[in-house]
């Protein structure tokens, strides 16, 4: 059974809550934070575990915002929530949906900075492509995102409240006792596929996937969460062990000399090291392969050579092959590989045994797919000064390069 996304208008502007900063936002914490809070704000430490499996599942499972509706609790007790904390989401500024029903939100975090959502519902799965950081330190030069200079981390509570609020625009939180299955699911799956390298923001990615899976809310499997990475080596290892999803890799060249220009992080880590962290993966996660993702240009990485050197270099791992059509983006030095170029292409991984589907682009006519996630924010920016007038708040944050951003021009 398919489930059908409900039809809405095109944009949804919301008014921007103010931030209550005396009260503690309880998205994005993990069961031993919450219960740590609920403690810190009176909570008697013998009740405090029953009251984060009750809370958990308000928020989590029933998708509940308002603590007075939290009726299985005393209304002294909703009280004292209610004085001390918050359940906070992102703020969607506006939805666009795509002619093949893509749906791209627009998501506001503190601070006035915004990120890209984007829900695509396809035959028996609708999958959720989140994002991790705001822009990108990293200058992959054929990514859209990586040509945005303000960079800030997404926080646990942001990256999660990503898909709470699909989920309220989907209408999916479940009746009670009626929790869908995975696959009957309008978010079926998410991927961290969107704005950031979620291997540079690990403590929140982890904290916030850990949410998500956690069997007592979402309840999502692990199995059923992809992240992908530019390759940050170092995070690969704890990805398995700590998160346990499933690991996808924005491979995209099969030479150094070439990684080294398309997805520059490969100077810091180059393909050995690569490549020595992901062939222990699938034993450190038990998951059973790894998505390459590999974006196809003109020219540049789309000969029959890298397609068989790409079949030498993932030789003995479990794999599967992405073919992303380049997505053109305004002043792109790059263009989309020739349609037959692509094909053959896949045909020699085909004919080497690999799955290499070539991912249809979605929601191009809203600047919604892969690398294209950037137009929107851009485009908003421009008036988010008037933004914050407009709601009596105070100017923005002018932009800045995070200090620490690796110097791999
Ligand atoms: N930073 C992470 C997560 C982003 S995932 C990463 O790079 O893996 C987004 C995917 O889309 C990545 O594989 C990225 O390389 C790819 N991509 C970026 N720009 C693209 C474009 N213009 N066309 C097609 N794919 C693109
Ligand atoms: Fe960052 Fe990924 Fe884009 Fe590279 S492809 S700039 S790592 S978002």
């Amino acid at each position: 059974m398919t489930a059908t996304p409900p039809i809405t208008p095109e944009a949804m502007p919301i008014p921007r809550k103010l931030p209550q900063a005396d009260h503690k936002n309880l998205v994005g914490l993990t069961r031993p934070q919450m219960h740590d809070a609920l403690i810190a704000a009176g909570t008697p430490e013998k009740q405090a575990r029953m009251r984060v499996n009750q809370v958990w599942q308000w928020i989590y499972h029933k998708g509940v915002r308002d603590f007075g509706a939290m009726t299985n609790l005393a209304k002294d007790y909703r009280a004292l929530l209610a004085e001390h904390f918050t359940i906070d989401l992102p703020e969607v500024v506006s939805r666009h949906v795509s002619a093949d029903g893509t749906r791209k939100y627009l998501v506001r975090i503190a601070g006035g900075h915004e990120v890209e959502v984007v829900y695509i519902p396809e035959e028996g799965r609708g999958t959720l492509c989140i994002s991790s950081q705001v822009g990108c330190t990293l200058t992959c030069t054929f990514c859209h995102t990586g040509t945005q200079r303000l960079v800030r981390n997404l926080t646990a509570g942001e990256i999660v409240g990503q898909i709470m609020l699909a989920r309220d625009d989907l209408g999916e939180w479940p009746e009670p006792g009626r929790a869908p299955k995975d696959e009957t699911r309008l978010i079926s799956n998410v991927v961290l596929m969107g704005m950031g390298e979620p291997l540079y923001n690990f403590e929140a990615v982890r904290d916030a996937m850990q949410i998500t899976m956690d069997g007592e809310g979402i309840s999502l499997s692990r199995r059923r969460i992809t992240l992908s990475t530019s390759g940050v080596v170092p995070e690969i290892g704890r990805t398995a062990t700590e998160i346990g999803c499933l690991l996808a890799v924005s491979l995209h060249a099969t030479t150094d000399e070439m990684r080294n220009k398309l997805v520059p992080i490969n100077r810091k880590y180059p393909l050995d090291q690569l490549f020595a962290a992901l062939r222990a993966y699938p034993k450190l996660s038990n998951s059973e392969r790894i998505t390459f993702e590999y974006v196809m240009l003109k020219d540049v990485n789309d000969s029959d050579a890298d397609a068989r050197r790409l079949v030498k270099l993932i030789q003995g791992i479990p794999a599967k092959i992405n073919l992303i059509p380049f997505n053109e983006w305004p002043g792109a030095p790059y263009e989309r590989s020739d349609w037959a170029r692509i094909q053959a292409f896949a045909d020699i991984l085909y004919k080497a045994g690999y799955a290499s589907p070539i991912r249809t682009p979605r929601g191009e006519d809203i600047m919604a797919a892969c690398g294209q996630l950037k137009s929107a924010t851009e485009r908003s920016r421009k008036n988010r000064f008037e933004i914050a007038a407009e709601a009596g708040l105070p100017q923005p944050e002018r932009i800045v390069r995070r200090p620490d951003a690796p110097d791999v021009h």
